[in-house]
Parts: C-alpha cells; sequence; structure tokens
C-alpha cells in the first residue's frame, strides 16, 4: 500500500506559488488577488472561509473577504457579486455556499462572471471543462486530479468507479477522469444514491473516488485488491480520543480498506489539503489570464 500524502503534495504546490508570486513582484507585476463573499456565520464557512484566507497569506496572495448578514436580500447580493465582477483588482472571487434559504444559490454562482469564477460552479466553465476547453475546474476534482498527476497513477483504459454525482465533485470527477487526456481515458461508472449493484460495481473497478459523505461507508470486501481508493468524504463525529471531542472520519473505512489497495487517500490529509491548494492554483491562472484571456 503507498500512502498519497495530499498534505505534503499540497505543501510541494504552495512552495511552487510561493516563488511564482515572488518572481511576479520583482518584476513589478499585479499580485493574485483572491475575493470571498460569505453570509451569515455558518461555523464550517467560517472555517473553509479562514483556511482559505490563511493560504492566501501564506503563498503572498492579496485576499479579501466580503461578510454579510443572513438577511442580506437577493438583490443585494447579487449587486455585491457585479461590483467584483467590475473590480480590476480582483482577479478571482468565490461566494461560499451554502446560503440562505431566501438567496438562489444558482442565481448568484450564475452571477459570477465566468472569467473570475475560481470556484468552476458557473456553467459556462462547467460545460467548458466537460467539451475539453481551458475552464476553471471545481477546486475538489481538480485536486485529486492533480494528486493522480503527480503520483503518476494510471488511468488510461481503468474501470473506475465514481460514487456520488454532486455537481461540485462526483460529476466533474467523472468527466474529468473520462476525458481523452492524461490522467483521464478511463471508463467510469458514475454511482449514485439509486444505483442498485454498488457493491458488486466496485468490487471490479481499479479505482474507487468516493464522494458520498457517508462515514466509513466503503469497507474492504466491497475493494478489489490493488485498486486505488481516493477518499472524498468528510464528516465530523463525536471522539472521546481527542482534545475537541470531535473527528473526522472519510467515507472509506481506511484501516481495512488501506491494506487491500495499491494506493489509497488518507482522512485527514489527502483530498482536503489539495481542494484549497487548488482554489490557489486557479486563481493564479485567473491573475495570469491563462483560462481566458485578460481584458
Ligand atoms: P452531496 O451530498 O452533494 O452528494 C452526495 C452524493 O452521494 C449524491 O450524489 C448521492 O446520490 C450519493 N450517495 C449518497 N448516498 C449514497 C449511497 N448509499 N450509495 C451511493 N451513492 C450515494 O455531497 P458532495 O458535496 O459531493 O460531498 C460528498 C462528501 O465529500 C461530503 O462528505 C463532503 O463533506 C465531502 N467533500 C470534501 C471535500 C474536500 O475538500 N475533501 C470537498 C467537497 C466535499
Amino acid at each position: 500500500m503507498k500512502l498519497i500524502d495530499g498534505k505534503k503534495v499540497a505543501n510541494q504546490i504552495k512552495e511552487e506559488i510561493t516563488l511564482e508570486v515572488e518572481r511576479v513582484k520583482l518584476d513589478g507585476g499585479k499580485i493574485p488577488h483572491l475575493a470571498a463573499i460569505i453570509v451569515g456565520h455558518d461555523g464550517a464557512s467560517e472555517t473553509y472561509v479562514g483556511h482559505k484566507e490563511k493560504a492566501c497569506i501564506q503563498v503572498g496572495f492579496d485576499s479579501t473577504v466580503l461578510r454579510f448578514e443572513d438577511d442580506i436580500e437577493e438583490d443585494t447580493l447579487l449587486r455585491k457579486v457585479d461590483e467584483l465582477n467590475k473590480n480590476p483588482e480582483i482577479d478571482g472571487f468565490i461566494v461560499q455556499l451554502p446560503l440562505p434559504d431566501h438567496i438562489s444559490e444558482q442565481k448568484i454562482i450564475e452571477a459570477i462572471d465566468p472569467k473570475k469564477d475560481v470556484d468552476g460552479f458557473h456553467p459556462i466553465n462547467l460545460g467548458r471543462m466537460v467539451i475539453g476547453l481551458p475552464a476553471y475546474i471545481s477546486a475538489t476534482p481538480a485536486g485529486i486530479m492533480e494528486l493522480i498527476k503527480r503520483y503518476k497513477i494510471e488511468t488510461s483504459g481503468k474501470d473506475v468507479v465514481v460514487i456520488g454525482r454532486s455537481n461540485i465533485v462526483g460529476k466533474p470527477m467523472s468527466i474529468l477522469l473520462g476525458q481523452k487526456a492524461d490522467p483521464g481515458n478511463a471508463t467510469v461508472t458514475m454511482a449514485h444514491s439509486r444505483t442498485k449493484n454498488l457493491k458488486e460495481l466496485v468490487s471490479k473497478a481499479d479505482m474507487v473516488i468516493a464522494a458520498l459523505g457517508q462515514a466509513e461507508f466503503l469497507t474492504a470486501d466491497m475493494v478489489k485488491e490493488g485498486a486505488t481508493v481516493i477518499d472524498v468524504g468528510i464528516t465530523r463525529v463525536k471522539s472521546d480520543q481527542t482534545k475537541s471531542g470531535w473527528k473526522l472520519l472519510g467515507d472509506v473505512k481506511y484501516d481495512e480498506v488501506a491494506e487491500k489497495t495499491e494506493y489509497i487517500t488518507p482522512v485527514p490529509g489527502g483530498v482536503g489539503p489539495m481542494t484549497i491548494v487548488s482554489l490557489l492554483q486557479n486563481t493564479l491562472k485567473a491573475s495570469k489570464g491563462e483560462i481566458y484571456p485578460k481584458f
């Protein structure tokens, strides 16, 4: 079994980005600037935005967080999105989800200029990704592709099962692995809550991407000997073994599954750290005009 160390790879990439930002500074160029909109006081959202802000500072990016109370009206939020769209200082921005019920997430996502949509949630970016055009790819699938690339894990001709079909993880992941690309060229099955023969499908797969959000769902009896297992799930459960009283569990029963795999990601320290780094990479691309030419 070989561990896919997402924390280590994420730190390497952060160092690469830091060097690039230092070069830009020396040349008198523009420092990449990421902004985030956060609405309300959801604990998990605060934590995620805090991590993103910290990561920006680590690599030398400029970072702005716009905070709004959860009674903000949809029209006002749309105006704030438009201001960020038009602000030449901001290279890319994200709107932290979930949003309060009275605000349409889809409307807000579609109001973001695709050129600044570094989360890759806008239909234009998703559509461009599907047909293989340059696009911002949502952070978690992009991070997983980077891990597969850096660990040189062969995907061509392999059977992959992605468990989960969310717009931000399962669906883009399935498309990316099936693309005519490297990594890619896999035969992908996208399983979901209505899939009937999941155990049978998974037991034949060379690679399993578990993104369903059910703690320790994937057990050793389901997995083929020598498979690669990527665990996206994060579930917070109570624990008397930690100071905080909580611990994070993945979708994979790690201890028993790890023994059967060729490669596996741990939780924490696998996919999670890559997600934030992908957002930084997308912001860097935005500031360089790599996906869409600068206007
Ligand atoms: P989601 O709830 O939007 O989607 C879950 C998907 O799993 C659905 O498509 C559903 O059909 C499928 N599913 C549910 N139960 C199933 C079952 N028994 N069998 C087969 N399929 C089943 O979730 P999401 O936003 O894609 O996130 C999935 C998990 O990944 C969550 O635990 C989330 O916290 C985690 N996540 C982690 C990161 C990270 O950075 N590591 C990023 C995003 C999401």
